[in-house]
């Protein structure tokens, strides 16, 4: 027995999470398949937690939104950060306290501004419409809604253009030079009470001066805000911690992300004498590397490449398509044996886009192979979709040994799902 990557392991030439061979599980569920090691979710969190002993962490649903997983985290104490009234209702189905939710979101429907209200979760507001729009809201219900706004920093948070969030540029937040303003109108405004402040920079940060730049700015604000007189409960610094999709990758941990933030998040309430709560809203770090997706070997093809035709597509993981991200490929049934050719993995999906591993050396691939696509756990299923009519396959959830299935493949039926014909068609 071997670790292969952190907690995956190799016994016997097969691939190993949480205790149990991954082969089999391909036999007892079939393939395309999303395996999640509940173990893995557990040390992650705890790690997040033992960074920042005297923070809330929101875990933000819709890395992996799936209820078995954030019951698994509610159990530890986890609050969410959600983005929809589908994660906000899952989240308190999986028995997260309302207390410990934010909603955000840069376009909210009216409906989810008053689902919030009405289930008594605090709302990170994005806009000064939106802030109106929400104070009418909470006055007709006869509601208070607690808010924070979602700051625009202006930081680079040197990334994918297409997860770096908090570029002036960006879509989300309050610009900085409007959020005195816009505080000291909240504070005029029925039904608000503006408690809290929120940013997230970006995804899959791998370096840290963007936390540090950020939470610089961010207590400027915070200087600001309370010298309006407004009492800052929370200080939320949303999260985008990478992690390593390489192999031997070297990337921040959460004592490096703690290391960049609270020494000044500290010093500097410290110097205002206050005592905000602050709020961290991991996603990717807390489930990225728990799951991976194993998919079977249809069929084999020399051509341009060594084509490896998989029965997963980009319908269940689109991050390669989508980011140009890296997954790292084992060959489940074969994970002892030594690289022999070089091969390039490619879904079964009628586009040219469809590829999850380019030109990787791997032990000779033949049909019926079982292949791993690694660190599958963060915007992977929640992502995933039926295109070119492909139903969507299990996730099963595995402990010391054991597995179960938390969500159950679709089949064709569900293609149909709540299609109708017009009677003229009929
Ligand atoms: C997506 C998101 C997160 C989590 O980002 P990760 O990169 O998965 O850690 C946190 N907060 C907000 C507001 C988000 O949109």
């Amino acid at each position: 027995m071997f670790t292969i990557k952190n907690h995956l392991e190799v016994r016997n030439d097969h691939l190993i999470i949480g205790g149990v061979d991954t082969t089999e599980l391909a036999k007892q569920y079939g393939t395309p398949l999303y395996v999640t090691n509940e173990s893995r979710v557990i040390e992650n969190f705890s790690a997040y937690r033992k960074a920042f002993p005297d923070a809330d962490i929101y875990y933000a649903a819709k890395a992996n939104g799936s209820f078995a997983i954030l019951r698994v985290l509610a159990k530890q104490g986890a609050g969410a950060d959600v983005f929809s009234y589908g994660e906000l209702y899952i989240a308190l189905l999986a028995g997260i306290p309302r207390e410990k939710i934010l909603f955000n979101g840069n376009s909210k429907t009216d409906f989810e501004l008053q689902k919030a209200v009405e289930l008594g979760v605090k709302v990170s507001v994005d806009s000064h419409d939106e802030l109106h729009t929400l104070s009418k809201i909470a006055e007709n219900a006869g509601k208070t809604a607690q808010i924070a706004f979602r700051v625009n920093p202006d930081v680079s948070p040197k990334t994918h253009p297409k997860i770096a969030t908090g570029l002036s540029s960006s879509k989300f937040g309050i610009p900085s030079g409007e959020v005195v303003d816009i505080y000291s109108e909240a504070s005029q405004l029925p039904g608000i009470s503006p408690c809290g402040i929120h940013c997230h920079i970006g995804s899959q940060i791998l370096d840290t001066s963007p936390f540090t730049e950020a939470t610089h700015k961010m207590m400027d604000l915070v200087e600001k805000v309370v010298g309006l007189g407004i009492d800052l409960e929370f200080v939320d610094m949303g999260s985008g911690l990478g992690i390593p999709y390489k192999k031997g990758e070297k990337t921040p941990t959460p004592r490096d992300h703690a290391n960049a933030i609270l020494p000044l998040f500290n010093e500097r309430t410290e110097a205002l004498g206050i005592s905000p709560k602050l709020i961290l809203e991991p996603g990717r770090y807390i489930v990225g590397d728990t799951t991976i997706l194993l998919t079977r070997v249809n069929t084999m093809k020399k051509a341009a490449k060594n084509f490896v035709g998989v029965d997963a597509g980009f319908n269940l993981l689109i991050r390669p398509t989508m980011y140009d991200s890296y997954h790292h490929a084992v060959v489940a049934n074969k994970a002892a044996s030594k690289p022999e050719e070089t091969y390039t993995i490619v879904g079964p999906i009628c586009e040219t886009g469809d590829i999850f591993a380019k030109d990787r050396e791997l032990p000779r691939i033949e049909k019926g192979d079982i292949i791993a696509l690694l660190d599958a756990g963060a915007y992977g299923f929640s992502m995933s979709s039926q295109y070119n009519g492909r139903p969507r396959c299990a996730e099963v959830l595995v402990k010391d040994g054991d597995s179960d299935v938390i969500r159950s493949a679709e089949d064709v039926g569900d293609l149909m799902g709540k299609q109708k014909l017009p009677a003229r068609l009929m």
